[in-house]
């Protein structure tokens, strides 16, 4: 019988992605997913100690595969395009990683260790409470250090080469695939008995579109959110947010939340939820989950996702009836607080983890109702339609828009997917632009590349070995 979940991930003979368009897509679900293959392939004698694995791309995903295959004795080749592993979160200095909180509203968000019960297979690096990403990858270098201490023999490492494509073999009978990779343009074939592509998403749209030349930061790139003044000598600046999903979303309570509160983990702990209300977010969860997962176009998302958006406002509703809940967030608020609008353009957010989309809600509602400035932060059914730069010429490079002044216009939208109305509001201006509109589609890479990653792929995965 077909294993279902090499079966998910099977991008042609033997070859097999974690790359592109998966869904949920955390660090935490790329190392359980790896975890999984290397399990799963050893039992259907995929790989070996006699039948040697390639993995492509450096990142947590390829390293914990790589870690993992090491650990059985598999003779492991890694393809790395740039000339260190991890690369990707090796500077994010500003963002808090934790392997459970975004679990909520899962009975063990608050566990805060991969994995949750010891004597259960855990990750190649085990990982115990919240830290800044940059610090987790030290962790990491110093495993994969160690490890290449105990079995280099089993490794070879092919920094800065990049995977062309990965095709069944025909010369090798031994090898089922042959990977072609390049370095400084000249080419090199390698045979294996799987290969493993992780090469990661295809690159986040910081852009608002093709023809606005104005780039916000990506989310992994350093930024100075935690400064007390924005790294522009202004306590209280005026941003904007575009974009409804995690990115967003994620930025959105980094800026709304005192910078000395560090991630979900300790915002859910001082709120401290009637058990009640968290049963009714994990309910309705499940229900507008199930609903998406086989949806593919956002109008078959709009359904579900505006019913749990609902759901949520009924639970923040009830939440801010309770005089210690108003309590506790005005401790939580960031002081002073800037105006932040965080213009999406639908009355509900994007597929994301329920813990962000709650906690937005909730001190959005409360912002509006019972803040002094009675601030109006959600910007529903818009869109960003017009931007550029003040002072500055926008060249569509992160470096020149970084920290700057810009000015934007929203126009109307009915709802998500739909066409954009006409401008409604006079221009407006900005100190800080931040645009998370997802992942760019797989077209932008080459072709050969396009087969190997996965278009559209939304699971449920285990939530790596929670207690029951
Ligand atoms: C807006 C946004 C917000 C996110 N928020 C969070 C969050 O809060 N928490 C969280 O845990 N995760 C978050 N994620 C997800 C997280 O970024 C990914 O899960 C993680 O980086 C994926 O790891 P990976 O190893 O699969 O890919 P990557 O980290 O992208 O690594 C891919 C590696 O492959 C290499 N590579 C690329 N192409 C080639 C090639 N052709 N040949 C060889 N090597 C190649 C790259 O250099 C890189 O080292 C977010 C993602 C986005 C876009």
């Amino acid at each position: 019988m077909p294993d279902p979940f090499l079966l998910a991930h099977h991008a042609s003979e033997r070859t097999f992605s974690f790359a592109g368009g998966l869904s949920p897509i955390s660090i935490r679900d790329q190392i359980v997913r790896s975890q999984l293959f290397i399990r799963r392939a050893i039992e259907k004698d995929f790989i070996s100690p006699k039948k040697p694995l390639v993995v492509a791309g450096g990142g947590f995903a390829g390293v914990a595969a790589v870690l993992s295959a090491l650990n059985a004795d598999i003779p492991t080749t890694l393809i790395e395009k740039n000339a260190r592993i991890l690369s990707v979160q090796r500077c994010c200095n500003s963002r808090w990683l934790d392997p459970a909180e975004y679990d909520w509203p899962a009975s063990h968000w608050d566990c805060s260790v991969l994995p949750c019960r010891p004597e259960l297979a855990g990750p190649p690096v085990p990982w115990s409470g919240g830290k800044w990403a940059s610090v987790l990858v030290t962790e990491w270098d110093s495993a994969y250090s160690n490890m290449k201490l105990l079995k280099g023999a089993l490794l070879t490492e092919m920094l800065e080469y990049e995977l062309v494509v990965a095709r069944p073999s025909t010369t090798n009978p031994h090898h089922a695939v042959t990977v072609e990779v390049k370095k400084n343009g000249s080419g090199e074939q390698l045979d294996a008995a799987a290969c493993l592509v992780c090469i990661g998403f295809v690159g986040e749209k910081c852009q608002i579109g093709k023809d606005h030349l104005t780039r916000g930061p990506g989310f992994w790139k350093p930024d100075d959110i935690c400064d007390p003044h924005f790294g522009i000598g202004n306590s209280q600046p005026e941003i904007v947010i575009s974009g409804g999903g995690d990115g967003a979303l994620q930025d959105y309570l980094r800026i709304t939340i005192n910078p000395s509160v560090y991630g979900i983990k300790d915002i859910f702990t001082a709120l401290s939820l009637p058990p009640l209300m968290q049963a009714k977010c994990r309910d309705a969860f499940i229900k507008a989950n199930r609903m998406c997962l086989w949806g593919i176009e956002k109008s078959h998302d709009h359904e579900p996702l505006s019913w749990l958006q609902e759901q949520y406002q009924k639970v923040v509703d009830d939440l801010l009836e309770l005089q210690t809940t108003k309590e506790t967030l005005e401790k939580l608020i960031r002081r002073p607080l800037p105006r932040v609008r965080l213009v999406h353009s639908c009355s509900h957010f994007s597929s994301s983890y329920p813990a962000n989309r709650f906690l937005v809600q909730l001190v959005a509602t409360y912002l509006l109702r019972h803040h002094p400035d009675r601030l109006e932060t959600l910007y529903s059914h818009k869109k960003l339609c017009k931007l550029e730069g003040i002072g500055h010429q926008c060249d569509g490079k992160e470096k020149t828009c970084g920290n700057q002044r810009h000015r934007y216009s929203t126009c109307e939208v009915e709802k998500c997917g739909g066409p954009d109305g006409p401008h409604k509001d006079v221009d407006k201006e900005a100190d800080l632009v931040i645009i998370r509109h997802g992942l760019h589609d797989i077209d932008r890479l080459p072709q050969p590349l396009q087969e190997l990653v996965i278009a559209k792929c939304r699971q449920i995965l285990p939530y790596a070995l929670f207690p029951p």
